[in-house]
């Protein structure tokens, strides 16, 4: 036997927006709305207009039928509550948006007003025939262009069934039969109800759907951006790796050169690792290879560069706008700080850890690639090894 969902069942009867969303909902339901309320409310207007005018122009004066007059004052009663609402509606837009329940609440009690016109219309209409089509009309109307949540069409909708058929009892000659009024309205008033509300609940999901899209998109950019982070940095020393290099360095190189600003290149080697490694273990190798790392980053300026971590135990430094002599002082620096650090290092002469580093700087009128600059600065490493490590050692070369 089949099941009904009951939590589904409830679904129906509460909105389906979380707290947490009503203000962006109501926002929504706001914008999506208010042309249209704006539009129909000017079409009222202009149609009151028009039935007041030819109520008037009928021939003979205006006191002589109460019917004629009772239809006049009702034309107008709607023009009025009409021209007011528009207006209103046109002046208040930054209320609105701050407040946008407030344009709902507007919507419902306008829509209200004209059900309940539309039932006096009718009602009245009933003292010559059991004629319910402005009930109809209007009533489907509202529905169709107001969207209401259930409750709120519930209790809409419902008073003015209500009053209807009081109005209808009232005006209609006596001894006539109320039954087809009452089946047509009370079916009309559920039809209503039921638009209303659905038209309601079709924005909720619409803009329910939409902010699921907008979440996920966010977490979608966010993820992005954490892999993209994770692609150009080093897992274990936490700073740039080569391929940020890559990515991002002959860009920053080709603008420093069409600024004429100076650039230099380091290329630091860490001294007897491999007998390190040998020496503490790898793991200790790589507690070092994060020391050295934050070492490098403490000693270098402030400043427009880049650290990344080339390889194995090679780091490199790009230096851009900064003058050849705080380049030279800035390399000497990273040399004495790894050297000041007194990391232990039983394998090497002076019994701790050191750096090589080799420099290559290009006062900005050159037109070397980083390619290049990195292989400049790799030869000036080379010669720093060579005449006995823990040095900085300057590529002497013409930069081409
Ligand atoms: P030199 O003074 O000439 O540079 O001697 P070196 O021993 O430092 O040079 P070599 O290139 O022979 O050795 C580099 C060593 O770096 C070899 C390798 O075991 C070690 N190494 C490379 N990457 C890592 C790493 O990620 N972790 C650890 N612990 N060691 C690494
Ligand atoms: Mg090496
Ligand atoms: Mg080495």
């Amino acid at each position: 036997m089949p099941t009904i969902n009951k939590s589904k069942m409830a679904d129906v009867f509460r909105s389906t927006v979380p707290e947490a969303k009503r203000h962006a909902f109501f926002c929504d339901l706001y914008q999506t709305t208010y042309r249209t309320i704006v539009l129909i409310g000017t079409l009222v207007v202009l149609f009151e207009c028009i039935m007041m005018t030819m109520v008037f122009m009928k021939a003979g004066p205006m006191s002589v039928s109460r019917t004629r007059t009772v239809y006049f004052f009702m034309y107008a009663f709607l023009f009025f509550v009409t021209l007011a609402c528009v207006i209103y509606v046109l002046g208040n837009k930054a209320l609105f948006e701050k407040k946008p329940r407030i344009f709902q609440l507007i919507c419902n009690v306008y829509g209200m007003v004209v059900c309940l016109w539309g039932s006096m219309m009718s009602a009245f209409s009933h003292q010559f025939s059991p004629d319910i089509s402005v009930f109809l009309y209007v009533s489907l109307c509202v529905a169709f262009f107001i969207p209401m949540s259930l409750w709120q069409a519930v209790l809409v909708f419902g008073v003015n069934q209500i009053c209807f058929l009081i109005g209808a009892i009232y005006f209609s000659p006596a001894g006539q039969s109320m039954m087809a009024t009452a089946i047509n309205s009370l079916f009309t008033t559920c039809l209503a109800a039921a638009m209303a509300s659905m038209l309601y609940r079709n924005r909720v999901n619409a803009f329910m759907s939409r902010s699921i899209i907008v979440e996920q998109n966010q977490q979608i950019r966010s993820i992005n951006e954490q892999l993209q982070q994770q692609v150009v940095t080093d897992e274990l020393t936490r700073i740039h790796n080569r391929r940020y290099l890559e990515r991002e360095i002959p860009a920053a190189i080709l603008e420093a050169r069409d600024n004429n600003r100076p650039i230099a290149v380091m290329m630091l080697d860490i001294d007897n690792f491999k007998q390190y490694n040998d020496i503490y273990g790898h793991r200790s190798g790589d507690l070092c290879l994060q020391q050295i790392a934050s070492l490098i980053k403490q000693a270098t300026p402030e400043g427009e560069n880049h650290i990344a971590r080339y390889g194995g135990e090679e780091f490199v430094v790009l230096l851009i706008g900064i003058e050849q002599q705080e380049v030279e002082a800035t390399a000497h620096a990273i040399r004495e700080t790894v050297e000041q650090a007194d990391i232990p290092h039983t394998g090497c002469p002076r019994g701790h850890v050191t750096v090589s580093i080799g420099v290559c700087f290009s006062g900005g009128e050159g037109h070397s690639t980083f390619e290049q600059m990195l292989r400049y600065a790799d030869d000036a490493l080379y010669y720093a090894k060579a005449y006995g490590r823990n040095r900085v050692e300057l590529y002497g070369g013409v930069l081409q």
